[in-house]
């Protein structure tokens, strides 16, 4: 019995020093003292020993039975201190804190604001607008009837105005910026310096250099005796400036149906440097702009005396000469909204 105590006692007390945390001390602590725990079953047993050594069997146990509560007692307190240092290791008030990452301008954001400057040197403002249009002001009002092929190039989104009074097919998505000119001129008597940044939507295919969601430029100068090389010298101006000095512009000639004549403007490829490469698709040039002078059936439109006024405008798309000026080969990479994307601008 005196060998069974002692052996007990032994086994408790390096149990109870190999825990590591409450849950396993309480454990150990049913095992041994619960109410079949392996001491108290021992305990229960002195009953059947002879009388007259139940008294120093009874000792014996007692001292067992303190020895293990002490020692579940110190363990208890070695737990509890290790686990408030841990706590205090998680939450270290003294060590310096994480910055904070602060935001940026996003691509097309930073080039809008740039390219609005590089205007305004030369007096042009900018001017904001409706991104839903009636027809009139998107096509009709432009030079572009019903019935004008120029409508198929530009796939249009119409708005769903079956609950309302609305012609079917009136209220549309608007494909080009150009609708402000018409806004604008109606608004505004001549002379006119000013440039539309802008959303449009077309329904399109979306790949790497289309999307039915994208930005537009479009900018129009209304005086007396504007010509077509006032044209030419702004838009060289900007795209110089723009682009960089180095830059070179050519314009040949194209067809639109509000500019009477039109032309396109081309910059030399800034990574081939005109030799030729996968970018430029070979010909040393890129596509940036159309332009022109405005037909006189627009200006008609808007109550400008076509006899009196001159005026040129121009378009390009804004989401591509963000994709241009950074030498990205997607579009759509532009309303990624991946971080690892973002953070390189
Ligand atoms: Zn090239």
């Amino acid at each position: 019995m005196e060998e069974e105590l002692i052996q007990i006692k032994n086994t408790a007390v390096s149990l109870i020093l190999d825990t590591k945390n409450q849950k396993e001390l309480e454990d150990i602590k049913l095992q041994f003292l619960g109410r079949n725990g392996k001491l108290t079953l021992a305990i229960r047993e002195i009953a059947k020993i002879a009388i007259e050594k139940r008294p120093e069997i009874g000792q014996l146990a007692n001292g067992v039975k303190q020895t293990i509560e002490e020692t579940i007692e110190e363990q208890e307190l070695r737990i509890s201190s290790q686990e408030s240092i841990k706590r205090k290791e998680r939450i270290d008030v003294t060590s310096p804190g994480i910055k904070s990452n602060i935001g940026h301008l996003h691509p097309i954001t930073y080039v809008l604001s740039e390219i609005v400057d590089i205007f305004k040197k030369i007096g042009f403002q900018a001017a904001d607008g409706p991104e839903i249009e009636t027809d009139y002001y998107n096509f009709e009002a432009l030079n572009i009837p019903k019935d004008h092929p120029a409508r198929d190039t530009q796939q249009t989104l119409y708005l769903d105005t079956r609950k309302s009074k609305v012609t079917p097919g009136e209220i549309i998505l608007r494909t080009q910026t150009s609708n402000m000119q018409i806004r604008v001129m109606e608004k505004m008597k001549p002379p006119l310096r000013v440039i539309v940044p802008g959303k449009v939507f077309r329904y399109e295919q979306v790949d790497t250099s289309h999307g039915f969601e994208f930005w537009q430029l479009e900018g129009f100068m209304i005086d007396k005796k504007v010509t077509l090389s006032d044209l030419f010298g702004t838009l060289t101006f900007f795209l110089k400036e723009f682009f960089g000095k180095e830059t070179k512009v050519k314009f040949v000639c194209h067809n639109f149906p509000f500019v009477e004549p039109g032309a396109e403007a081309y910059i030399s490829c800034s990574i081939c440097k005109e030799k030729g490469c996968s970018f430029c698709k070979n010909s040393g040039w890129i596509e940036i702009l159309g332009a022109g002078m405005i037909h006189p059936n627009v200006l008609k439109a808007v109550k400008i005396d076509p006899n009196l006024w001159q005026g040129f405008a121009f378009g390009t798309g804004l989401s591509r000469m963000v994709t241009l000026k950074y030498q990205m080969n997607d579009l759509r990479l532009l309303t990624n909204p991946d971080l690892r994307i973002l953070e390189q601008f």
